[in-house]
């Protein structure tokens, strides 16, 4: 049995084109209707994306943009962070956390993950200065940190909240959605992410009117929505074709995410007996509601196993090059974390996305005991 779905079944760690083939002819159809209407930038299908996404997430605000880099950049600009102040972010997360904080000119200052691989809320007020004017938590993985004790200590100490939500549209915690807890939260689509375009994009959440406004100028050429200018801004809009395509896609959301957090009960169900591994939670557990953007393991002789699923045409992937952002020392963002390095060096991340089948994960299962038996 086992032998069988070795040498058939190719298990990429994420398959590209599916995302495409699976709605191949919606999609055909979307790129005709746009295109022949001649409807590239700033038209109807951004603003009903951009109403559509603001509802799913129980918001009163999403806007378009380029890509989740831009958005946190967009962001913390808009929220009055400034060059010299210090944010503090999660070691354990995406470079682009640090560098939206470096291009506005602020300092990244980086603070140990817990175990659940999210910033360790125990160890961010002291890192806290008379400098410090934001708290920017990655909402890692498809699911959310422990927001409360975060939430308390930005008013405690009366520090802004901006949630790197790029990769948890649809994450909740204690029933509220990602990206929507402080000034404003991001969002990529990038393409492997759990709402993926076919391209660059991104999106911002916000409540806060105010945040808005300053948003919505500084993503096109500072300019109000009359058209004159107002301020200093960017372009950094999201294109008309990829924001029509991702509200064809928001309908299905609920869909795709219901796929991963199956994909995740099945490695959950079939793996959580192995002593070498340390698992993800699993979906239901609880204050969270996990989208499972990656289904991130820490694996003993990690390296090994990723070589001999490998060999048998299983993909993972070791995120970021197997470093937290303070380890890429041209960066310039030192620290000393024993748990992001221990837990890093033993990161791997298994397939996961909404069109792999059972039969596909059920071959990882089998070759992930086969390795530890
Ligand atoms: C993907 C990602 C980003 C950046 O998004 P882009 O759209 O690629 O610019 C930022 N932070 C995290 C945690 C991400 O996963």
């Amino acid at each position: 049995m086992i032998t069988k779905l070795k040498s058939k079944i190719n298990v990429p760690f994420f398959d590209y084109p599916s995302v495409f083939k699976e709605y191949e002819n919606e999609l055909a159809c979307i790129f005709n209707d746009v295109c022949s209407k001649g409807a590239y930038i700033l038209q109807e299908e951004l603003s009903s994306f951009e109403k559509n996404l603001a509802h799913y997430s129980k918001c009163k605000y999403a806007l378009g943009v380029a890509n989740g880099t831009d958005a946190l950049i967009i962001a913390l600009r808009a929220a009055g962070v400034k060059p010299g102040d210090e944010v503090v972010f999660c070691t354990h997360t995406y470079v682009a956390t640090a560098a939206a904080i470096h291009f506005v000119g602020a300092i990244p200052i980086p603070v140990e993950c817990g175990s659940d691989h999210m910033i360790d809320v125990t160890k961010i007020e002291q890192v806290i200065t008379s400098k410090t004017t934001a708290i920017m938590p990655t909402q890692l993985n498809g699911r959310c940190c422990d927001m409360d004790p975060i939430m308390d200590l930005c008013k405690k100490r009366d520090l802004l909240l901006i949630e790197d939500a790029a990769q948890a549209l649809g994450a909740t915690y204690k029933g509220q959605y990602a990206g929507t807890f402080g000034a404003a939260g991001t969002i990529s689509f990038y393409p492997a992410k759990t709402l993926g375009c076919f391209g660059d994009g991104g999106a911002i959440l916000t409540n806060d009117d105010d945040m808005y406004q300053k948003m919505f100028e500084l993503r096109d050429h500072g300019r109000n929505q009359d058209g004159d200018v107002v301020s200093w801004g960017l372009n950094s809009r999201l294109d008309n074709l990829q924001a029509a395509i991702l509200d064809f896609k928001l309908n299905h959301y609920d869909e795709f995410v219901r796929k991963r957090r199956n994909i995740a009960s099945l490695y959950h169900g079939n793996l959580s007996g192995i002593k070498e591994l340390i698992l993800p939670p699993q979906p239901d557990e609880g204050d969270r509601f996990d989208v499972f953007q990656n289904y991130e393991i820490e694996a003993e002789r990690r390296d090994e196993l990723k070589d001999y699923l490998k060999q048998n045409n299983v993909g993972t992937i070791i995120q970021w090059a197997g470093k937290c952002v303070h380890q890429f020392e041209n960066l310039n963002i030192s620290g000393n974390f024993p748990f992001s390095e221990k837990m890093i060096s033993q990161s791997l991340l298994l397939p996961m996305f909404p069109t792999l089948t059972d039969e596909q994960v059920f071959k990882v299962i089998e070759l992930v005991k086969e390795f530890y038996q």
